[in-house]
């Protein structure tokens, strides 16, 4: 079985779909992960985060790897594990950059497809549904209020030692969803036939039940 979870910018989709995956023995893919991964590396190697197929190449020459290590979900490119340093505000700020590429996303669809091949999976993104999976058994569409998924986001970061404003953090989020959802290529959108949760005034646990009961449906 196939499960794709889109939505915008601190929806809590990567923390629904981690959850659901390990109640279903399911693989969890987090796409958002691979462009971040690529945004370090393209900012470490000082590519042009315009520069689509600069990009691409990077990407084709830099094997981007998600593995679970010590039941910890972790991010590799070039080997090297960044799964510390893809979530600051500096990445989170020029990945809508990267992402709006069409060289990037057609080699990144390319390699999520291959990883959805595999088994049963969760993958979530924003074109999930309406672009890597557009099959996928059961679509979800998880979004909050920008004021909720700003305030989550803000203490996410404020327990890594953030220094930051909560404006500043709402802003980021809002000018990223903004990108996401005018880029040209495989915009940020609710598939047509995706199930919309509006998670701003429930718990994880809920919307991970709501889930798993849709599965079972
Ligand atoms: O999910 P996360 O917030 O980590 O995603 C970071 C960014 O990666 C998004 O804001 C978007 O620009 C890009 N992205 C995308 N398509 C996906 C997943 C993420 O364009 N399927």
């Amino acid at each position: 079985m196939k499960i794709a979870i889109d939505g915008p910018a601190g929806a809590g989709k990567s923390t629904v779909a981690k959850k659901v995956a390990h109640e279903l023995g399911y693989v969890y893919i987090d796409t958002g992960a691979m462009y971040r991964a690529l945004t370090y590396k393209a900012i470490q190697d000082q590519v042009d985060l315009h520069n689509g197929e600069a990009l691409a190449a990077l990407l084709a020459k830099y094997p981007v790897e998600l593995l679970v290590e010590n039941n910890q979900q972790k991010v590799k490119i070039n080997h090297q594990d960044v799964t510390e340093y893809i979530r600051t505000p500096e990445i989170s700020k020029y990945v809508s950059t990267v992402a709006a590429q069409e060289q990037v996303r057609k080699t990144m669809l390319m390699i999520q497809r291959s990883l959805a091949a595999k088994g049963n999976v969760i993958m979530d993104g924003r074109d999930i549904g309406t672009n890597v999976l557009p099959d996928a058994d059961l679509k979800i569409f998880l979004t909050a209020t920008i004021e909720e998924r700003a305030k989550r986001r803000y203490q996410e970061l404020l327990t890594k030692g953030y220094k930051g404003s909560f404006e500043e953090i709402k802003q980021e989020i809002a000018s990223r969803d903004k990108q996401d959802q005018e880029r040209k290529y495989a915009p940020l959108k609710q598939a047509g036939d995706a199930i919309l949760i509006d998670t701003s005034k429930l718990t994880i646990d809920q919307v991970v039940n709501h889930i798993l009961q849709l599965v079972k449906e």
